[in-house]
């Protein structure tokens, strides 16, 4: 599945609204230091499903909105839509409707997240899962934060091993086996 467009809309310090159309082949993001380029790929992956407030380098998943900054007072939501290219039909069933899929994600203040795909709420499992299953995801092992090679080659062999079985496409039959089981 390709990734289209992102849209960030009071996600970190995007305080204005962003859309980012991604284009087929490589896709470069070049700025001075502490412009954004990393949380823009937190957008990223927290739209994806990252439930980790530490993974997006916060105290709390709230300190993702934009909490103000120069003359801009801080927002009372922060929202970020994913569009992805669905003209393969690689979805699954739920969702495999339409040519194009968006998912959005947005938080309010002490309210948590709420999820939807093309304008439906759904869980934040469902997301997840969609993303699993296409090999990627919040966890993505595409997804390598700044800081992290290092952090793979000192990981313990148990961590290493969840890498490995998130490159090999896994990680989906693997959650759902630990719901299955909890059943
Ligand atoms: P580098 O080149 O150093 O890696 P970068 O382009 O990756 O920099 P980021 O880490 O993405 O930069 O952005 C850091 C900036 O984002 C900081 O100025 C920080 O204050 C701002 N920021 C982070 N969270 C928020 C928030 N909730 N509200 C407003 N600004 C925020
Ligand atoms: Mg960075």
């Amino acid at each position: 599945m390709k990734f289209e467009r992102l849209r960030l809309l009071g996600f970190k310090s995007f305080c204005e609204p962003a859309d980012f159309l991604i284009q087929p082949g490589l896709t470069g993001v070049v700025g001075p230091n502490g412009c954004g380029k990393s949380n823009l790929v937190e957008a990223l992956r927290w739209v994806m499903g990252e439930n980790s407030y530490k993974n997006m380098r916060a105290s709390g998943m709230d300190d993702v909105i934009f909490s103000g900054g120069g003359s801009r007072a801080a927002r009372n939501f922060a929202e970020v839509g994913l569009v992805l290219d669905n003209s393969e039909r690689l979805a699954p069933p739920a969702f495999n409707d339409a040519d194009s899929i968006e998912i959005t994600r947005r938080i309010e203040r002490e309210q948590g997240s709420t999820y939807r795909v093309n304008g439906k709420e759904v869980r934040a499992r469902d997301v997840q899962l969609l993303f699993a299953d296409a090999a990627t995801g919040a966890r993505s092992p595409s997804l390598v934060r700044q800081g992290q090679i290092g952090e793979i080659i000192n990981s313990k062999p148990q961590a290493r091993r969840r890498i490995l079985e998130d490159a090999a496409g896994v990680a989906g039959l693997h959650t759902r086996r630990h719901e299955a089981e909890l059943r």
